[in-house]
């Protein structure tokens, strides 16, 4: 997979009908949005895409840079939309919606929505949507709807030092390379897709998706601009797609799309699958488990069969937990693996019969940061990514009084006693199947 993009392709098998059936490609640019609202101004039609491998001035807003190395995917589409000024806000949202979905839907990622322009993969930005527009009073002449998506880059190689935290690409969150051209047609089309729904049935029904993915609902924010900042609780976004915040004070406040920029507040936990083993020892080092080389050898082997039954918890990105789960069923413990006959009976009283599930083994968290809320989070997020991978339930095995707690809160099935290598642990069934 190169960073090279293969022109032939972009519109090989493209399903639009109007979006970047007329494409200006370019090795290398300035400003995608640039060059489109030129072209626009010369009367390009709607739907013209400008496409480039590279900008050399990528912009975010409030004319920030935004870093567009090789490997990344930058276009910008221009837009003819009988849509009042004041509307075109609403086609950031639209736009990030549109990607938020691909990404979730195509690669799998963990995708949020950030208020107003931004999608993140784990707490991280891997695109930036930029509009612009030229008008005659309130009448819409154009919009330029930018998109920029790092993509094959290599974010601990190829960005500034400070951007590290903060960004990511799908390379670094796959593990590998993606198709250009092919994410390219992916985007585009629903893109397009997303843009006529809003055209024809309003915005209202893109927003309700677009904050199904929106993480900051419900945390504490910060809302900066030049003249100071104002804290309080994300508690929606509104039909102008402006913020609806509480004040510290409980006042509310509407905040408009503009010189803004929104921080989150929250201690910020992601959930991951697997990670270097070096950095799992240090972190088992610091848990003060697993202290034997043989025992740890034990784990490596068992991780290595796919190191993605290892989820680990980063906060500011440093592991300060674990999880490790495997798939299961009730006649075996692992493949090869017979159960005892009491805990066959234990579990098929708790399932309700023969069942497969998924197991989850162990969820450790670091000392100091247990009571706040973080183990809950974990199981919201396990029970949803396990959904998501078409497993139908999770048996879990407990015995600290906090994760029992957890699982009768979120209304796991209760088996009492089970005895597991030997271990008395209570066990807690969820299916996972509607
Ligand atoms: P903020 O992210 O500060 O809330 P914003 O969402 O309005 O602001 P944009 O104007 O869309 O941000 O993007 C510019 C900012 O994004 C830059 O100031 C920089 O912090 C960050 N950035 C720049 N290039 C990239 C990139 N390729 N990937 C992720 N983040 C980037």
């Amino acid at each position: 997979m190169s960073a090279k993009i293969n022109v032939d392709r972009l519109q090989e098998g493209l399903c639009t009908k109007r979006f970047g059936r007329r494409l200006c490609f370019l090795r290398e640019v300035g400003s995608t949005n640039d060059l489109a609202k030129e072209l626009a101004a010369k009367g390009a039609v709607e739907g013209t895409v400008v496409l480039a491998e590279k900008q050399t001035a990528g912009r975010g807003r409030l004319d920030r840079e935004w870093i567009s190395p090789k490997g990344g995917l930058y276009f910008s589409v221009i837009l003819r939309p009988n849509i009042g000024a004041s509307e075109v806000v609403k086609l950031v949202f639209v736009a990030g919606f549109a990607v938020a979905e691909v990404l979730d839907e195509v690669y799998g990622l963990r995708v949020e929505t950030k208020w107003p322009n931004d999608v993140l993969v784990n707490g991280k930005k891997i695109c930036g949507i930029l509009s612009e527009m030229n008008t005659s009073g309130e009448k819409v002449n154009y919009a330029i709807l930018g998109v920029g998506v790092n993509a094959n880059i290599n974010i601990g190689k190829e960005f500034p030092e400070e951007l590290k935290a903060i960004a990511t690409s799908l390379e670094s969150e796959l593990g590998r390379k993606v198709g250009l051209e092919g994410l390219f047609r992916a985007l585009l089309e629903r893109l397009e897709e997303v843009y006529e729904r809003f055209l024809k049935e309003g915005f209202v029904l893109i927003l309700e998706k677009w904050k199904r993915y929106a993480g900051f609902l419900g945390g504490q924010v910060e809302v900066v601009s030049e003249a100071g900042s104002l804290c309080g609780l994300a508690l929606d976004v509104d039909d102008d797609g402006a913020l609806v915040l509480r004040l510290e004070d409980g006042a509310g406040k509407r905040v408009f799309v503009g010189d803004l920029s929104l921080r989150m507040k929250n201690e910020f936990i992601r959930f991951v699958e697997g990670c270097e083993f070096g950095e799992f020892k240090r972190h088992l080092d610091r848990l003060g488990v697993y202290k034997e080389e043989g025992e740890r050898e034990k784990l490596r082997a068992f991780l290595r069969n796919g190191l993605f039954n290892l989820i680990v918890w980063r906060k500011n990105d440093e592991v300060v937990g674990h999880a490790i789960w495997h798939e299961s069923n009730t006649e075996e413990h692992r493949e090869g693996d017979p159960r005892e006959e009491e805990d066959r009976e234990a579990l098929r009283k708790l399932l309700g019969g023969k069942e497969d599930f998924v197991e989850l083994h162990e969820v450790w968290l670091l000392e100091e940061h247990r009571g706040k809320g973080y183990g809950e989070k974990f199981f919201e997020f396990f029970e949803e990514y396990m959904r998501s991978k078409g497993y139908d339930g999770i048996v879990f095995y407990a015995h600290h009084p906090a994760a029992l707690a957890i699982c009768r809160k979120r209304g796991y099935r209760e088996g009492g006693f089970i005895h597991i290598e030997g271990v008395a642990e209570y066990g807690f069934y969820l299916p996972l199947r509607k």
